[in-house]
């Protein structure tokens, strides 16, 4: 699956998910930009890449700011006069009880993993694949995305959003020969995770025994499905939400009417 000198950039892209994907691009030939708010660390990230060969450079980016969404994207096409992939990966994840939300904590996961995938994306759409009839988009949501979890008002309906937002872009741009699709993460082995874990926040343990496939994701797995949609393998895909969650989502009802024995009868008979 060749990006041979294709200009992507990957926003929040220093670290976790959105760096793999960067990595895994440059694997395959793109010149990768990392968007990062943390500007040390995305600088760090495209080093990392650059000592390893590949072609990578980092820009300081905060996708809930219009202007800051332009100013990328207008460098970059200065810089090569074109942009072919955006992978809108930028997001945050904070627990509160619906009714103890803090203000800012809603606004900021909808301005980061809502508002910020729409301005980066009309930025990038506007600036460089309108203008060239072309350019692929993946953004990433999750499988909160698609269902009730507790705690996670915010975090889901952003990622809802997203979902649909795939969706509108993906018929409206399709004249435009822009695909736009997203590909929603099971629970994912991050750094992010890893530091929920050891603050007791998450037990590893239960995600593990509540996903069929019996184990969590790793980034490199959720890559290897960016990487995909992508590339020209996809070429008739866009407005797809592609699960990558070991079976998550459809064992949802077996397991809330609680018969988990169900997985090991079925293991049976097969
Ligand atoms: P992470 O926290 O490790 O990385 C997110 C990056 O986004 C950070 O480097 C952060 O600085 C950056 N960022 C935050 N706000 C930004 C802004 N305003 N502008 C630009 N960059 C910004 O997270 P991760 O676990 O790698 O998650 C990456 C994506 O995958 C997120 O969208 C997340 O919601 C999604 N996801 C993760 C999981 C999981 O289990 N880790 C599961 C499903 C979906």
């Amino acid at each position: 699956m060749s990006l041979e000198d294709q200009i992507a950039i990957i926003t929040g892209a220093g670290r976790g998910i959105g760096f793999t994907i960067a990595r895994k691009f440059a694997q395959h030939g793109a010149h990768v930009v990392i968007g990062e708010l943390v500007d040390e660390r995305g600088q760090e990230a495209a080093e990392a890449l650059r000592a390893q060969g590949y072609s990578a450079q980092a820009l300081q980016l905060d996708v809930t700011q219009p202007a800051s969404c332009r100013a990328v994207s207008e460098k970059v096409m200065a810089e090569y006069g074109r942009i072919d992939l955006l992978v809108n990966n930028a997001g945050l994840f904070q627990l509160y009880k619906s009714e103890e939300m803090p203000e800012e904590s809603w606004r900021l996961q909808v301005d980061v993993m809502l508002n910020g995938v729409f301005f980066m994306t009309q930025a990038v759409a506007r600036t460089a694949m309108i203008p060239q009839k072309r350019g692929v988009i993946v953004n990433i949501a999750s499988i909160g995305g698609m269902g009730g979890w507790p705690m996670r008002s915010a975090y889901n309906a952003a990622k809802a959003g997203v979902i649909v937002l795939s969706e509108v872009l993906a018929t409206e741009w399709a004249q435009y020969h822009i695909r736009v699709n997203c590909v929603s993460p099971g629970v994912t082995r991050t750094d992010m995770m890893d530091s929920l874990i050891k603050q007791g926040a998450v037990q590893l343990e239960k995600y593990n025994n509540r996903t069929p496939l019996g184990r969590v994701a790793e980034p490199d797995e959720i890559a290897n499905a960016v990487l995909f949609l992508a590339s020209e393998r996809a070429s008739f895909i866009t407005g797809e939400n592609l699960r990558v969650d070991g079976g998550w989502v459809p064992y949802a009802n077996l397991h809330a009417l609680g018969f988990p024995e169900e997985s090991s009868a079925r293991q049976e008979e097969s």
